[in-house]
């Protein structure tokens, strides 16, 4: 424990709300007896008015050098006590904030008793663990200009835009081949019929557009935005440095397809003789060992799938394609990068809903998911927009 801890603790009673649930008079004598407290005051808030004064009074006097305040509004409290906790001298790292309201009160309404138990235990704990802390100096360090956003899914992909039109330099990767993730895959949105993976228009539109605008990732030109770098089927696999200056190691797994030379004519995947289920449509239809996910994606560039490929054995896409865009024997490549600050914006997986036997969803093809469903209503999807039935494509 730090030396000379000197613990305040203020109790919220939330305008007299809570001592219709909560033995105030035991908790303020509870209180009272935990080694360190050498304070305890009741008001009806603290986290501003005469409430805060109590406490910045308290600081000041030198009275208290550690805050626990048990208030109903923790984040706002939190910010306004520590703020003016500071303004008095002391360091904001130095105070605990709990809610008894939310925390115990409400949820134990029925059983007053228990409840003032756990308000007890929780400024017990509370107590304690401000006594264990310790301040916490601010300092300033310099901080690159530059971000890494990864993920390129909708989320990953408005980051990495708005970060590049501030004029940050900005890195995208995506582990897929394409970007889009799950939105990408949704389709469009009730109740808009808005296409998924639109994008609010960020504030630098607002000439041409109202703020909310959305307009079409693609369209928009996400490859042509300065100072935004995007790289699909890589992944990061070592960081190194501090906030402010990472080092990034990002591995790029081969294309089989370069970016600069394809013309997007489709030779390839029309003379490529291997088909495998497509996971990009669950598994409702086939695709090719070079594919495309649909038309509108980015990077508009076929991707060679290592597992399904027969490479030399068969180099058919080889043959026909007219631009040379193809190399079989493309190796992955390592990355590095510098960036002042990393965003992580990975996503989710679809929930598997066979773990629920009630869903008999490994039982009948006809049971299906959320996204199964959108990939047959996207007009770009296996079935063209129609809704079918899997079992007999009815
Ligand atoms: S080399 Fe691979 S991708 Fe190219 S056509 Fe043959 S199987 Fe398809
Ligand atoms: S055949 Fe060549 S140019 Fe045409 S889509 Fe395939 S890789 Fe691109």
């Amino acid at each position: 424990m730090v030396e000379n801890v000197k613990v305040g603790v203020f109790l919220s009673d939330c305008g007299g709300q809570l001592p219709k649930i909560l033995d105030f008079d035991a908790i303020m004598g509870y209180v009272k007896g935990i080694p360190g407290v050498v304070l305890v005051e009741r008001s009806s808030e603290f986290w501003r008015g005469e409430g805060i004064k109590k406490i910045l009074d308290a600081v000041k006097r030198g009275k208290v050098n550690r805050v626990v305040v048990a208030e109903s509004v923790p984040k706002l409290g939190e910010i306004n006590i520590a703020q003016a906790v500071e303004e008095a001298g002391l360091n904001p790292y130095l105070v605990e904030v709990v809610d008894l309201k939310n925390g115990c009160a409400w949820p134990h309404r029925e059983t007053p008793r228990e409840a003032t138990e756990k308000a007890k235990a929780m400024l017990l704990a509370a107590v304690e663990r401000v006594k264990l802390l310790e301040p916490i100096e601010k300092i300033e360090f310099p901080v690159l200009q530059s971000a890494l956003v990864i993920g390129g899914g909708i989320a990953g992909m408005q980051a990495a835009m708005d970060l590049a039109e501030l004029g940050f330099k900005v890195y995208l990767i995506e582990k897929e081949p394409f970007l889009g993730g799950i939105a990408a895959r949704a389709g469009t949105f009730f109740p808009t019929d808005d296409c998924a993976i639109c994008i609010q228009s960020s504030t630098s539109d607002v000439k041409t557009v109202t703020p909310t605008s959305r307009k079409c990732v693609y369209r928009s030109g996400i490859s042509e935005v300065p100072n935004l770098k995007i790289l699909t089927n890589a992944k990061v696999v070592k960081v190194e440095g501090v906030p402010g200056n990472y080092r990034v190691t990002v591995e790029k797994r081969p294309r089989y397809v370069d970016e600069s030379k394809c013309v997007g004519c489709n030779l390839c995947i029309e003379a490529c003789p291997v088909e495998v289920p497509d996971d990009y449509n669950a598994g409702l239809k086939t695709r090719k060992a070079v594919y495309i996910n649909v038309p509108n994606v980015y990077p508009p560039v076929p991707v060679i799938d290592e597992e399904a490929c027969k490479f030399h054995e068969c180099a058919r896409c080889v043959e026909v394609c007219p631009s040379d865009a193809i190399n079989l024997d493309q190796k992955a490549e390592l990355v590095s990068l510098n960036v002042g600050s990393i965003i992580v914006a990975v996503g989710f997986r679809e929930f598997d809903p066979s773990v629920i036997k009630e869903y008999h969803y490994d039982d009948y093809p006809d049971v299906i998911t959320h996204l199964e469903l959108a990939r047959m209503i996207d007009g770009f999807g296996p079935t063209g927009g129609m809704i079918l039935r899997p079992s007999d494509r009815k």
